[in-house]
C-alpha cells in the first residue's frame, strides 16, 4: 500500500469500516510512514471529536470549531485532488464524510428529538397543573354562587383585630369554602384550627394553612351528625387537638 491508497482507506479505517485484509495493509504501512501516521493521528482525533460538535451540554466551542475547520479542510483539499483524476476511483473518502454527515444528523435529529420530547412533557405537566387549577376554582366557583350557598362573616377577635374570614356554607352539600385574611403566622410548632360551632362543644373541623400574608383556604365537609350554627378559628399545637386550648382568632358573627 502506498500513501495514496493510505489516505483513501484511512477515513474507513477511524470509523472502523474498513475491511480486515485493508486493516492489515494500512497498519503495515503507517508502521514505517510518519506522514501517515500524522494522518492517522489527525483523523482519530476529528472522530473523536464528533459529538462535541453536536449540540450536547455545553460543547467545547474550540472543539467544535476545530472538527468544521477538519471537515471543510478534507473537503477542500480531496476536492482539489480530484482535479484532473477520475473521482469515480477514490469514493472512499467520499463515503467516510457521508457516513459522518449521516451519523451527525442523526445524533443531532436524535438530541433534538430528546430535547423536545422533554419540553412536551413539562409543557404537558404545566398544563395538566393548569387545568387541575382551574377544574377547582370553578368548582369552587359554582359552589359560592349555588343558589342555597349562604356567606359567614368571621372576625377578628381582640388577639388580632386585623383577622377577616369568609366562609361560604352549602347548606345541601354540607361544604364550607374557608377563606382567612391577614392572620400572623402562627410561631413554631402551632397552626390554626378550624371549629364546627355546635350547640353543644366545638367539633374539630381541620387545620388550615397560611401563606406569608396570613391569607388561607380550607374546603371542608361537614360530617354526619355534626350540625354546625357558626365557625371559630384558634391557634393551636400543629397536629391538631379534639377541642380547642388556645386563643381565639376568628369568629363567626
Ligand atoms: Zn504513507
Amino acid at each position: 500500500m502506498d500513501c495514496k491508497e493510505s489516505k483513501e482507506a484511512m477515513g474507513l479505517y477511524v470509523v472502523g469500516a474498513l475491511a480486515l485484509d485493508e486493516v492489515r495493509e494500512l497498519e503495515e504501512h503507517i508502521e514505517h510512514c510518519p506522514t501517515c501516521k500524522v494522518e492517522r493521528a489527525a483523523d482519530e482525533q476529528a472522530y473523536a471529536l464528533l459529538p462535541f460538535a453536536l449540540d450536547g451540554p455545553s460543547p467545547p466551542a474550540s472543539a467544535r470549531r476545530a472538527l468544521l475547520d477538519r471537515l471543510e479542510e478534507e473537503r477542500s483539499t480531496r476536492r482539489v485532488e480530484a482535479r484532473g483524476l477520475n473521482f469515480l476511483l477514490r469514493p472512499a473518502f467520499a463515503y467516510v464524510l457521508l457516513a459522518l454527515t449521516v451519523l451527525a444528523i442523526a445524533l443531532v435529529g436524535f438530541q433534538e428529538h430528546q430535547r423536545y420530547s422533554r419540553q412536551i412533557a413539562a409543557a404537558r405537566a404545566e398544563i395538566d397543573t393548569l387545568r387541575s387549577q382551574i377544574d377547582l376554582t370553578q368548582a369552587q366557583l359554582a359552589l359560592i354562587q349555588a343558589p342555597d350557598t349562604t356567606v359567614l362573616n368571621l372576625a377578628g377577635q381582640p388577639v388580632h383585630p386585623e383577622a377577616v374570614g369568609k366562609l361560604f356554607w352549602n347548606k345541601s352539600r354540607k361544604i364550607w369554602l374557608v377563606y382567612i385574611f391577614q392572620l400572623p403566622a402562627p410561631p413554631s410548632g402551632k397552626a390554626y384550627e378550624l371549629w364546627f360551632l355546635t350547640r353543644k362543644n366545638p367539633v374539630q373541623a381541620g387545620m388550615i394553612s397560611s401563606d406569608s400574608q396570613g391569607n388561607g383556604f380550607a374546603q371542608i365537609s361537614i360530617p354526619e351528625g355534626v350540625e354546625p350554627i357558626s365557625a371559630a378559628v384558634s391557634l393551636e399545637p400543629e397536629q391538631g387537638v379534639s377541642a380547642p386550648t388556645g386563643a381565639i382568632y376568628l369568629a363567626g358573627t
